[in-house]
């Protein structure tokens, strides 16, 4: 009998998810986590970070498809984009594909995790080394922004682990203040926001969100389906200057960029924002 090899998260310490895999790819730790990539039948390849699953071929899109496309169906004349994180290259994959954007700065502290996605998850990171527009820096995303000119990026997508480790940082007053001040006075930033149903998830969400919300004058939250993250119910954040995502959406306009997706659409968009109420109950008293 051949033996199973199973790979579990727990989500919490009574609840774990587990995936079945059929070979395990590679390992390696870094400074700063523990990369681990395996193969599998049912999610196709996927690796975690210090055990917690990141992406994975099958749900990628989900993911990739609402990080990306929102804000640009209500700002479309974005040109400068920043993303924080993002090692997997599967966000810089997803906003490429709109040729009217200039330049794509991409922030991942560490650049183990993009040389071993460029290896083992061509699906996600095969944009990284053929677009010309895309500028790898291998440093702390919090510096980055820290130590750069202000108001000059349209967009900031913050792609990020949990707030534990190298990504607590990217969820501190002092990040989001300064994704405020690089930010030009009609720019966006899309954060990684947790989510609503596990209560460790939920506390990390209300942190976030009373942050954003003290930082930015327009803070919003939307939902999508992530299967493979905790509860499957997960959140970004929007967070601007000038728009609102649902009163400035332009469906007509991005309509023509004629980009086909898989998870995201115009009708999606306002869905997303449409929050359970004890979501919206959270949120109100963080
Ligand atoms: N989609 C995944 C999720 O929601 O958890 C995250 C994708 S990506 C793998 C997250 C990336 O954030 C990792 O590659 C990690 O190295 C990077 N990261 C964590 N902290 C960072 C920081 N302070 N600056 C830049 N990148 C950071």
């Amino acid at each position: 009998m051949k033996k199973e090899n199973w790979y579990t998260e727990p989500w919490t310490d009574e609840c774990h998810f587990s995936i079945k895999y059929e070979e395990k790819l590679y390992e390696e730790q870094t400074p700063f986590q523990k990369i681990e990539f395996f193969k599998s039948n049912t999610f196709g390849t996927f690796f975690t970070l210090d055990g917690l699953m990141m992406v994975n071929e099958k749900d990628e899109f989900c993911y990739h498809d609402m990080i990306s496309h929102v804000s640009m169906a209500v700002n479309p004349d974005i040109k400068k984009v920043l993303i924080i994180g993002g090692g997997d290259g599967g966000t810089a994959r997803e906003i490429s594909r709109y040729k009217t954007i200039e330049q794509i700065d991409m922030v991942e502290i560490d650049e183990r995790v993009v040389r071993l996605s460029q290896k083992y998850l061509p699906l996600t990171a095969n944009k990284l080394d053929n677009d010309s527009r895309i500028n790898l820096y291998f440093e702390d995303g919090l510096a980055f922004v820290k130590n750069h000119e202000e108001n000059y990026y349209d967009l900031i997508l913050v792609d990020s682990t949990d707030p534990v480790g190298p990504g607590e940082g990217l969820f501190t007053f002092d990040f989001y203040n300064n994704c405020y001040r690089v930010l030009k006075e009609d720019g966006i930033l899309i954060n990684q926001h947790e989510s609503p149903y596990f209560e460790r998830d939920q506390r990390e969400m209300k942190r976030s969100h009373s942050k954003i919300k003290q930082t930015f004058p327009i803070a919003k939250v939307y939902q999508f389906h992530q299967t493979t993250y905790p509860s499957g119910h997960w959140l970004f954040g929007f967070a601007s200057k000038k728009y609102n995502p649902l009163t400035d959406h332009k469906p007509e306009v991005w309509e023509k960029f004629g980009l086909k997706t898989k998870y995201y659409n115009s009708d999606l968009h306002k869905a997303a924002f449409m929050l359970p109420t004890y979501v919206k109950d959270l949120l109100n008293n963080e």
